[in-house]
């Protein structure tokens, strides 16, 4: 307990953009408060850090005689290796390096056997939603609670039509309302009923430990970019069989083991049935690499330690609103529901869009607005909702109008206090 309370007091791990000074409109500048850690959090100065050490050896990968070449083969085959320690992975999952969630998501719908019925909740990020050929989906309505959650996808496994292969999708936290999905209990309810499940661990991997093999999930997909990581890299890890009997993701060199003239004209492929099968073309070493770095540098901090200070700058959130009489913050579990560092809430009486852009411009402030790539769940949360949103984003409310769209406040283990004492500073 003094070891998590020393914790919860302990400086943020070093990012880059600390000493980024922007204007106000009201005169002068200040540091910039990056509150947006879940579209895109900054990099970890060790990431930078490695990187740059590395980047005088870059080479090409998996395609050189050369030293540096070899020295680039052997840092990108590690940073699999490190990816499949991060997560707990099973000694026969694959990591696929992918470009992001989004792209291993739909890797994944890529590979899944053509007959394969997939379960989504319709709070899902459009990330999860999305991919899924339309014939094949069942979206599962919006649960009010973790055991809901797992009732309605029992429920919905139980009807499911014939005994064909069935995939369920689900997020290990919300990125709208920061909370917590009960990832074991689906995937022991998936389980029990004979279908495989996907954790989309884009916003949970910055904040917990993923352990894909204590959690039994088949597939867990995330970002650099959100993992402190901004080298455009993204992760598929998990079962190797959809994954090396599915058609290969991107074709080309790399993913090819043997091509050959055919008599008839036509070309015989012998594809590769490792990772690489998926990964063809040169692939992005300096992004993986990244990914790699930040996973040793959050498992060196300790995710109890980084949890443990997270969680006091969500309850110093969570109180400074509460004082707000206007500000009502979004939940679907509950306002007590455990939660990651991302909240978003709507303040009565103004649009959301430019309460945000007041928080940049008068406070320095950088949060996000907008129905976050959910817009169901927003409609969910919201009562009701915009029926033509722009790009994951919202049309205005007019004068005097209830706002459509909510600000999303979102941090983790690079935020300082004072960056969050300034965002409920600025909201009082
Ligand atoms: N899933 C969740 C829960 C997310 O928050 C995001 C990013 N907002 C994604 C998927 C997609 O991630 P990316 O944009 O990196 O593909």
């Amino acid at each position: 307990a003094d070891t998590l309370t020393a914790a919860a007091t302990a400086e943020p791990l070093p990012v880059l953009g600390r000493d980024v000074t922007v204007p106000l409109v009201t005169g002068g500048e200040v540091t910039y408060a990056a509150l947006d850690y879940a579209a895109s959090a900054p990099a970890l100065q060790r990431v930078w850090d490695d990187v740059a050490a590395y980047a005088p050896y870059y080479g090409s990968v998996h395609r050189g005689a050369g030293y540096l070449s070899q020295l680039s083969t052997d840092l990108f085959e590690n940073s699999r290796r490190t990816v499949a320690e991060f997560l707990g992975c099973r000694p026969d999952d694959q990591v696929v390096f992918t470009r992001s969630t989004t792209d291993s998501l739909n890797l994944l719908a890529a590979v899944a056997p053509a007959d394969c019925q997939v379960f989504v909740f319709e709070t899902e990020h459009h990330a999860s939603l999305l991919p899924w050929r339309d014939a094949q989906v069942t979206y599962l309505n919006a649960p009010r609670s973790p055991a809901e959650a797992v009732s309605t996808l029992e429920r919905a496994l139980d009807v499911r039509a014939g005994r064909g292969p069935a995939l369920v999708c689900v997020t290990g936290a919300s990125n709208v309302t920061g909370e917590l999905w009960p990832v074991r209990e689906l995937a022991a309810a998936a389980h029990a009923r004979g279908a495989r499940i996907v954790l989309d661990a884009a916003q949970l991997a910055p904040h917990h430990a993923v352990d894909i093999a204590g959690l039994d999930v088949d597939w867990v997909a995330f970002s650099g970019h959100k993992l402190y990581a901004p080298f455009g890299s993204g992760v598929l890890a998990g079962r190797a069989d959809w994954l090396r009997d599915g058609e290969p993701y991107l074709a080309g060199g790399g993913a090819s083991r043997r091509v050959a003239r055919r008599a008839d004209g036509g070309v015989d492929v012998d594809w590769h049935t490792t990772a690489a099968r998926h990964e063809a073309g040169s692939p992005n070493v300096i992004g993986a690499y990244a990914i790699a770095s930040a996973c040793t540098a959050l498992t060196e901090a300790g995710f109890d330690a980084l949890a443990a200070r997270e969680q006091r700058l969500v309850r110093r959130v969570r109180e400074g609103l509460a004082e707000v009489p206007e500000v009502r913050v979004l939940s679907l579990f509950g306002d007590d529901a455990p939660r990651v560092g991302v909240l978003s809430f709507v303040v009565e009486g103004w649009n959301s869009s430019h309460f945000a852009a007041a928080l940049s411009a008068e406070y320095g402030i950088g949060v996000r607005d907008g129905l976050f790539c959910a817009h169901p769940l927003l409609r969910t949360l919201l009562g009701s909702g915009p029926q033509e949103p722009g790009e994951c984003g919202a049309p205005e409310a007019g004068p005097g109008e209830r706002s459509l769209n909510a600000i999303r406040v979102s941090f983790g283990a690079g935020t300082p206090d004072e960056h969050v004492e300034r965002f409920v500073r600025a909201v009082q």
